[in-house]
């Protein structure tokens, strides 16, 4: 037995048969050709083809893992008709009279070295993108348009070097059963596809795990620990399939959680709400008996697109998560760009330190009429159901004064135009930098809640860039420092009336539930899929002992 130890994507045991990924990747040779228009062409019908393979993955996506997670596809299909891409191919036919597969094969290489080595860990992930497009489009001018074989085998663990989300989207979740990766971070696009696939997955295992593995070796892949174990003893297995069987009693049990409030052994009751990042996953929020929507991170209607949505674009999703929810509590984060979440025409431009640039409020409060444009459009939604509005990254007091004057001038503006609007919204703000912690005395009066952004209030706090799988060890969110801003920002939440939720991954860690009630947290808002397990943890907490 060996034991190899990765990031855990998602949360399951897997237990089968190694099946070694292999990638739909032609050998690429260098060939004079005497007719370079010949392999432009050819170069153009195999663009025409990868954009038509594309556009089926995305619909495939769209299907499996919703909008916004989706997009990347879209992305990809814009890759292939960027104009220094192309140019880049077309100056190397003709130049050097070469192959068009050659071509393909350099300018992939030179972009992915491009994008990689720049800073913008949202740039750096478009290298993983370039290389999925120029393979994709390499095979069609190879195999003339004909697909890869697909996975023939059942009951396996697809094991690879990385997975491109192209071909993770494509994993046929009847007969694998989870992944394990040497490389890849657990911010890719990869990692995301997995978790919203629910397939139980582990990154990041290292090359000496591909160098020992080989097909059909039994693997075990603990997904709650990252481990991984090829040819496991019969103590390891035992272990681990009862695990398994714990967990898949524990889901069924969950079930029979439906319908029951989420009340301590004492009788203290709590709010358990589903984040969302799109109207596909109100589904998923009816379906496991969430109280409310915690988070809807409204930035998902604009990335993956070539403008900004125009309000009555935005008022018509607004509107319509509301009554979907039927009156239950909706909160919708405000537009919170930058960093990694990024479009072209954003325009935020190159920046040294792009989470501590303009990102989120200081995006929308640099460019009050988009902002504008989003608050009108939920002013008016709100006369639909029971809204909250709340503003990400906040940092101090006169950013909030902004802010609530702007709102108060959209309301006017709409009264002013006969608009209706529900007075009865309320109003809250992210806590997800130190400072809004340590002053959330003075935030506190200004506000009806907080909500904790505890995947940003770590990385602000440690210093640690969440998108830097280099730094994932040194970026530990039980840190006391980040728990302590918690329990500050608790004590001056109620010491002026307000509410407070934590609706960052933090909020879904069963290990801090207890510690969370007990220091006074309202609210806790996590993926759909775990606000059974929440519920459950609650109802076993006892917090007069
Ligand atoms: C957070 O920072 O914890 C949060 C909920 O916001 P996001 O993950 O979207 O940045
Ligand atoms: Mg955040």
């Amino acid at each position: 037995m060996k034991k190899y130890t990765g990031n855990s994507i998602y949360n399951a045991v897997a237990i089968g048969k190694v099946s070694i990924f292999k990638h739909c990747r032609g050998e690429v040779r260098r060939i004079r050709v005497d007719d370079p228009e010949a392999e432009k062409a050819r170069l153009e019908k195999a663009k025409e083809m990868s954009i038509n393979q594309l556009k089926e993955i995305y619909n495939k996506a769209l299907n499996d893992v919703g909008e916004p997670n989706a997009w990347i596809f879209e992305i990809h299909m814009m890759l292939i008709n960027d104009t220094d891409y192309n140019e880049s191919l077309i100056n190397i036919i003709d130049s050097q009279s070469v192959n068009a597969e050659y071509a393909v094969s350099v300018t992939a290489d030179n972009f992915a070295a491009m994008f990689e080595a720049m800073d913008d860990s949202y740039m750096k992930a478009r290298s993983a993108d370039v290389k999925d497009i120029s393979d994709r489009i390499i095979n069609n001018l190879i195999m003339g348009g004909s697909e890869c074989a697909l996975f023939e085998a059942e009951n396996v663990i697809v094991c690879a070097d990385d997975l491109a989300p192209s071909e993770t989207i494509l994993l046929d979740k009847s007969k694998v059963l989870g992944f394990v990766t040497a490389y890849g971070s657990t911010n890719s696009h990869t990692a995301i596809l997995a978790r919203n696939m629910n397939i139980p997955a582990i990154m990041g295992v290292g090359e000496e795990f591909l160098k020992n593995i080989k097909e059909g070796d039994s693997i075990i892949a603990d997904g709650f620990t990252g481990d991984v174990f090829t040819e496991p003893d019969f103590d390891t297995t035992e272990r681990l399939t009862q695990k398994q069987n714990e967990e898949e009693e524990k889901r069924r049990f969950h079930q029979n959680l439906k319908g029951k409030e989420n009340i301590t052994l004492d009788g203290r009751v709590i709010d358990i709400f589903a984040n969302i990042e799109g109207t596909e996953n109100i589904g998923a929020v009816l379906l496991n008996d969430a109280g409310g929507i915690g988070l809807f991170r409204s930035e998902f209607l604009y990335l993956g697109r070539h403008d900004y949505p125009t309000e009555e674009e935005q008022f018509g999703v607004y509107k319509k998560v509301l009554e979907s929810m039927a009156w239950k509590k909706v909160i919708i984060r405000t537009l919170d760009a930058g960093a990694d979440k990024q479009a072209d025409y954003f325009h935020i431009g190159k920046e040294e330190n792009p989470a501590l640039g303009c990102r989120a409020i200081r995006f929308c409060l640099s460019r009050p009429e988009i902002f504008k444009t989003q608050l009108r459009a939920l002013y008016r939604a709100s006369s639909y159901g029971n809204l909250g509005i709340m503003f990400p990254m906040i940092t101090s007091v006169e950013e909030l004064t902004e802010i609530l004057d702007i709102c108060k001038n959209v309301k006017n503006e709409l009264k002013a135009q006969g608009k209706e609007y529900s007075e009865n919204i309320e109003i809250g703000v992210m806590i997800e930098t130190p400072a809004a912690a340590i002053i959330s005395d003075l935030l506190a009066p200004m506000v009806d809640f907080f909500s904790v952004g505890t995947n940003d209030l770590t990385q602000y706090t440690l210093a640690c860039d969440r998108q830097n799988p280099k730094v994932e060890r040194f970026c530990d969110p039980h840190h006391k420092a980040v728990l302590r801003l918690i329990e500050l920002t608790a004590e001056n939440a109620h010491k002026n009336g307000a509410r407070i939720g934590i609706c960052g991954e933090l909020g879904a860690d069963t290990s801090l539930t207890e510690e969370f009630l007990r220091i006074g947290i309202d609210e806790l808002s996590v993926t759909p899929g775990m606000v059974l397990k929440i519920r459950d943890r609650v109802r076993n907490i006892d917090l007069s002992k």
